[in-house]
């Protein structure tokens, strides 16, 4: 893992918030999300389905069109401020300076079009390289990737490959400009375990020869453990805990964090049940005023009626238990 601590953050979220109005009532997404991406890192977003960790990101890259949704706060991007550009101005951004890996290959690719056709489009879209130019990149692109005989597959169609292969397409696609970001929504989830390994690979040897910044988002800690550099907890559209990935995987703060954690799967380790996190993901009409994990926390006091701040330092935490308490119940958990 490489990280550019002193370099300018690629991209810098402060509060960032994403609230829909439904007839329901008001359901808060992305609830005051900051972060930083330095150049060369990668940065984790983990939580489970529902979290916020997706909303954010589209709505950072202005994917999020619903007439009904408020976006507040900043998205910095290379430091520009993008939060609320139009389309004009977001697209030389989207999919040239910040590339996409989305979870299903299949969504990303268009099943009517050869994989070259469509790389060659995204060349064209954002460089001045003439069509055979482009070609020659998208060949280039897909042996960088692991497609065998690129310069025949070059002209296959989407379903002409396997789950594994295509995701890589994907990732030559999203790698094509030389993105200085790269968006990655739960990439490996859609495939087997060998392949999941094959591609987290393939993303951090990308990284290391184009430098590129990554944020990978995922409900997987093992991914996380695997890939990121800095790690940012959700939980309920809420940021609940941050910080450098060994520190978070090693000495996590937040009881929701324990329970991600002690969810991953040991090797050689036989258990009856896999481990869960107890009671159920919630409704984002029902997210309490203050702690939002208070529903499902077997640690829950009278404070945690009220939302919890941050604490300080490089790795942070939103809960009420201190730091005695917590170093005491985990005693007693191991
Ligand atoms: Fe549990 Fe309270 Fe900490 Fe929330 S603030 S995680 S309810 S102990």
């Amino acid at each position: 893992m490489s990280t550019n601590e002193h370099a300018a953050p690629v991209l810098e979220l402060t509060d960032l918030s994403v609230s829909f109005s439904t007839r329901q009532g008001l359901i808060r997404a992305v609830d005051g999300l900051s972060l930083s991406v330095g150049r060369g890192e990668v940065h984790g977003i983990v939580g489970e389905s529902g979290s916020g960790k997706s909303v954010a990101m589209y709505s950072l890259l202005g994917l999020t069109r619903d007439a009904n949704a408020s976006i507040t706060g900043s998205v910095r991007f290379e430091g520009r401020e993008i939060l609320g550009s139009g389309d004009k101005a977001m697209q030389p951004i989207r999919g040239g300076e910040i590339g996409m890996i989305f979870q299903d290959p299949m969504t990303a690719l268009t099943p009517v079009y050869t994989v070259g056709w469509q790389i060659v489009e995204q060349i064209r879209q954002h460089t001045d390289l003439t069509k055979a130019q482009a070609k020659a990149r998208a060949i280039e692109l897909l042996g960088e990737v692991g497609i065998p005989d690129a310069k025949r597959r070059v002209d296959s169609y989407p379903h002409e490959f396997s789950g594994g292969m295509r995701q890589r397409v994907v990732i030559a696609m999203a790698m094509s400009c030389n993105p200085k970001l790269l968006i990655a929504d739960e990439p490996t989830t859609a495939l087997d375990v060998t392949t999941q390994a094959q591609i987290l690979d393939l993303m951090s040897r990308l990284r290391d020869v184009h430098n590129s910044s990554i944020v990978i988002i995922t409900h997987d800690m093992g991914v996380i453990a695997e890939m990121a550099d800095r790690v940012t907890v959700m939980y309920a559209g809420r940021p609940i805990e941050a910080g450098p990935e060994l520190d978070v995987v090693r000495h996590p703060r937040h009881p929701y964090t324990w329970g991600l954690l002690g969810a991953v799967p040991r090797i050689g380790e036989r258990s009856e049940r896999l481990a869960t996190i107890a009671g159920n993901v919630m409704s984002p009409l029902d997210v309490p005023v203050g702690c939002a994990f208070a529903p499902r926390c077997a640690y829950v006091m009278d404070e945690c009626a009220a939302r919890p701040p941050w604490s300080d330092g490089d790795h942070r935490s939103a809960c009420w238990l201190s730091d005695t308490q917590r170093v005491a119940l985990r005693r007693k958990e191991s």
